[in-house]
């Protein structure tokens, strides 16, 4: 009998930060105490204007009809603006595509430049979705491991070792997800001096965390002339405005066979983003800059409780974030420690007492034995399990030693989130 679903989805991971996300959102909707430390997005309401600009576009005949497959001319104009102002890049609105979430405008680039065994150059640790949409395109990740010595950076040294006759595209994101890694200047610069050397390969410059950077000026990968015009930048309304469910991301880029290709895809599958949410899109750029300021400002409040409490945890090491809302903590020191039942343990039960029976649960480990912890995975699933917090595990980024923690969430929550993790951990033996 021939398989009933293809080979291409079966050979797919799931989003590991979306399953937990969902399995965090579950637990709790059972009415369990479960602290959410997985997920991706601000947590703040979008600024005023984008509902506005929403409740308005409602009454409007051309919000509920189709439009331009590149999106609004008029949002294009105003990502234009935003790049000229915010980053001193000159684009025309004919190099943008407004697409439904930057995550949509990756995967089209991806699709529109790699052939079967090209290679995509992921500097590791990195985003979860990037190696499955490579696969999908049928392209060969090489992956670039970086370390805590170097801030979780890829140096120009390390970038000319990876290229290869078959290398076709270089997959980079400043801020990073999950280490929070930001290039400067002058890394960048040493960066597109090795790209120069090879004008076939292309990059996209994922730059959805922007404007979350603890550290001073974003710089785009497109602003060095030499390899502009091969590079895409990524970004969206996502995560400055807070509007992850509004879907909505564009990229831009100067090679127009490339816009041309990605439009192709794009009137063929989605046809466009939501008209309603291009609306709020632009008039989220149209806002003043005080919102971004503000979101950013709370964020680090968080990321400097979050490092104060990591580091009073024996054991654990975690690189200072300079932007994006995750920590990426190394909890490998506990692996090879075994746990026991909670129930069975009452002494160290504390708050926790209100434990309950999740291995009704399939995928989640049975407490009854002593298990030994060897993996992110079953660290995410211990802390999970015994302390009821949910975060994702290293291993879906490409580093098993760490966990990511996203400090995304109010800081009593983080506070007791943390907490939790400190316990937990303290009972391994
Ligand atoms: N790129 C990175 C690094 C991300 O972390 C995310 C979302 O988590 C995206 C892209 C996708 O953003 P969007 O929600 O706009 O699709």
């Amino acid at each position: 009998m021939k398989p009933f679903l293809s080979n291409r989805v079966q050979s797919l991971s799931e989003s590991q930060s979306l399953k937990m996300s969902q399995l965090c959102a579950q637990l709790r909707a059972e009415g369990h105490d479960v602290i959410g430390l997985t997920l991706g997005e601000p947590d703040a309401t979008p600024p005023p204007v984008v509902s506005e600009a929403v409740a308005k576009a409602l009454s409007d005949y051309a919000s509920s009809h189709y439009g331009p497959v590149a999106g609004m001319l008029s949002l294009r104009k105003a990502v234009c603006r935003k790049l000229q102002n915010e980053n001193s890049l000159t684009y025309a609105p004919e190099e943008i595509v407004v697409t439904v979430g930057a995550k949509q405008a990756i995967f089209n680039a991806i699709l529109a430049l790699i052939n079967p065994g090209d290679e995509v150059i992921l500097p590791t640790p990195c985003w979860v979705s990037y190696s499955e949409m490579v696969k999908l395109a049928e392209g060969k990740c090489v992956f670039v491991k970086t370390t805590p010595e170097s801030r979780y950076k890829m140096s120009a040294e390390q970038l000319r070792q990876a290229v290869t006759g078959k290398t076709k595209l270089l997959l980079l994101c400043s801020p990073n997800n999950p280490t929070g890694s930001v290039y400067s200047k002058d890394e960048f610069r040493a960066i597109a001096e090795v790209l120069r050397d090879y004008p076939d390969v292309f990059v996209i410059a994922d730059e959805i965390y922007e404007h979350i950077n603890y550290v001073g000026e974003h710089c785009s990968l497109a602003s060095f002339p030499e390899i502009a015009d091969r590079v895409v930048i990524i970004n969206g309304v996502s995560k400055a405005y807070a509007m992850t469910g509004y879907r909505l991301g564009w990229m831009a880029c100067h090679s127009l066979p490339l816009v041309k290709a990605c439009l192709k895809l794009q009137g063929q599958s989605v046809t466009h983003a939501t008209m309603l949410a291009q609306c709020a899109a632009e008039a989220a750029y149209l806002d003043t800059p005080d919102y971004v300021a503000q979101l950013r400002q709370g964020f680090a409040e968080r990321k400097a409780v979050v490092m104060q409490m990591l580091s009073e945890i024996p054991g654990v090491k975690c690189v200072e974030p300079d932007g994006a809302f995750y920590a990426f903590p190394d909890v490998s020191s506990y692996y090879g420690k075994k746990y026991r039942s909670a129930s069975s343990d009452s002494t160290n039960s504390t708050d926790l007492t209100n434990f309950t029976n999740f291995t009704n649960l399939s995928n989640l480990t049975n407490l009854s034995n002593l298990t030994t912890i060897s993996s992110s995975s079953d660290m995410v699933n211990y802390l999970l399990t015994e302390a009821h917090v949910a975060c994702v595990a290293g291993s879906a980024f490409g580093e098993d030693k760490c966990i990511r923690l996203s400090f995304a969430t109010d800081i009593p929550s983080i506070r007791e989130g943390i907490r939790r993790i400190a316990a937990a951990l303290s009972k391994l033996v």
